[in-house]
C-alpha cells in the first residue's frame, strides 16, 4: 500500500513518473504539464478548446514516449476536415517537447467531434537510428484517449490504455500497459487484473487527474495493491529544430523558386512553425544547395 505522502496540490512541477504493480504484471505512468503548456501557449495563441485539445495531444506523446526502449522521439497525430485541420504534439526520449495545431486559429468549438470529428490519428515513431513507423486508425469515441484505445485494441502491442485531462492551461494523463506474464501465466487470470485496474482507473474524473499529487492519485485508485512509485523525470517545452535541418528541408524546394527569393529579398527566410526560430540563408550559405556554374564542385 502506498502512504500517501502529499496533499491535494493545485500546482505540479512538469514531469511524468512511473509506477509498478508489485504483484501483477502491470505497469504505468502519470504526468503532469503545467509551464510546457504555457510554454507552448506563448508560441500560438489558440482558442480555449484547441488549447484543451492540444494538452491531451502533449500528455497523450509523453506518456507514450515514455514506452519507447530506444533514443529517438514519439509523434501524435490527428488530421480532419473539421476546425483543426492538423494537430500534432512530439516527445523525445529525453523528454522534451513540441507540438502546434495548424490552420485552428478560428475554431470555435469546445467539442472533440466539432474540431477533430473524422479524421484520422497517426502515431509515429521514429528512432534517432533505424525505420521510421507509423500505424494510423481513425478517429473515434469522442476523445483523444478513446481514439487511442482503439489503436492498441488494433494492434498487436501489449494492452495499453490511456487517460487524458486539459483545462487548457494545465495537462495530465495516466497509462496503464500490461506486461509480459512473469508474475502471472493465466490468461484468464491476467485477463481480470488488466480489466480491473482499467475499471478503477476510469473512475477518476478528469479535475481529480489534473489536480491530485501522484501518490494520493495512486492511493486513491489502487490503494489494496502493493504499488512501487519511482522519480520524477521532468519534462519541458523544446524545439528539436536547427540550422541544419532547416537548410535540409531547402532542399525539397526547387532551386529556380530559391534563386528567385534570393535575387527578390536577398536571403531565404524559414520560420519553425513550433518555435518560432527564424532561419536566414543568404547566397554562401545556399551554394551546396544550388548546382550553381560559379560555386565549387562540392569533394
Ligand atoms: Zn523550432
Amino acid at each position: 500500500m502506498i502512504i500517501p505522502t502529499e496533499v491535494s496540490i493545485l500546482r505540479h512541477a512538469d514531469g511524468k513518473r512511473r509506477f509498478l504493480f508489485e504483484q501483477m504484471d502491470l505497469r504505468g505512468e502519470i504526468v503532469h504539464l503545467d509551464q510546457v503548456i504555457t510554454d507552448v501557449s506563448e508560441v500560438h495563441s489558440y482558442p480555449r478548446g484547441v488549447s484543451r485539445l492540444l494538452g491531451e495531444f502533449i500528455a497523450a506523446a509523453v506518456l507514450l514516449a515514455s514506452t519507447l526502449k530506444f533514443k529517438g522521439s514519439l509523434t501524435v497525430q490527428a488530421r480532419s476536415d473539421r476546425e483543426i485541420p492538423l494537430i500534432m504534439a512530439e516527445c523525445s526520449s529525453e523528454l522534451t517537447v513540441r507540438a502546434i495545431a495548424r490552420g485552428a486559429e478560428a475554431a470555435t468549438s469546445d467539442s472533440f467531434d466539432a474540431l477533430l470529428g473524422g479524421g484520422q490519428l497517426v502515431l509515429t515513431i521514429t528512432p534517432d537510428r533505424g525505420k521510421r513507423y507509423q500505424g494510423i486508425v481513425p478517429l473515434t469515441g469522442g476523445s483523444l484517449a478513446a481514439s487511442l484505445d482503439s489503436y492498441f485494441s488494433q494492434s498487436e502491442q501489449l494492452q495499453t490504455r490511456l487517460q487524458l485531462s486539459s483545462d487548457g492551461t494545465r495537462a495530465a494523463g495516466l497509462l496503464l500497459q500490461q506486461l509480459p506474464p512473469q508474475l502471472e501465466s493465466n490468461a484468464a487470470n491476467r485477463e481480470e487484473q488488466w480489466d480491473r485496474a482499467c475499471m478503477l482507473a476510469a473512475t477518476l474524473s478528469p479535475e481529480e487527474l489534473i489536480q491530485l499529487g501522484d501518490a494520493t492519485l495512486l492511493h486513491r485508485l489502487y490503494h489494496e495493491e502493493v504499488l512501487r512509485l519511482f522519480d520524477l523525470e521532468p519534462v519541458r517545452f523544446r524545439c528539436s529544430c536547427s540550422q541544419d535541418r532547416t537548410f535540409a528541408a531547402l532542399a525539397s524546394i526547387d532551386e529556380k523558386e530559391i534563386r528567385e527569393i534570393l535575387k527578390e529579398q536577398g536571403a531565404v527566410t524559414m520560420d519553425c512553425e513550433f518555435c518560432n526560430q527564424r532561419y536566414t540563408f543568404r547566397e554562401g550559405d545556399l551554394r551546396g544547395l544550388l548546382g550553381s556554374t560559379d560555386s565549387a564542385p562540392i569533394h
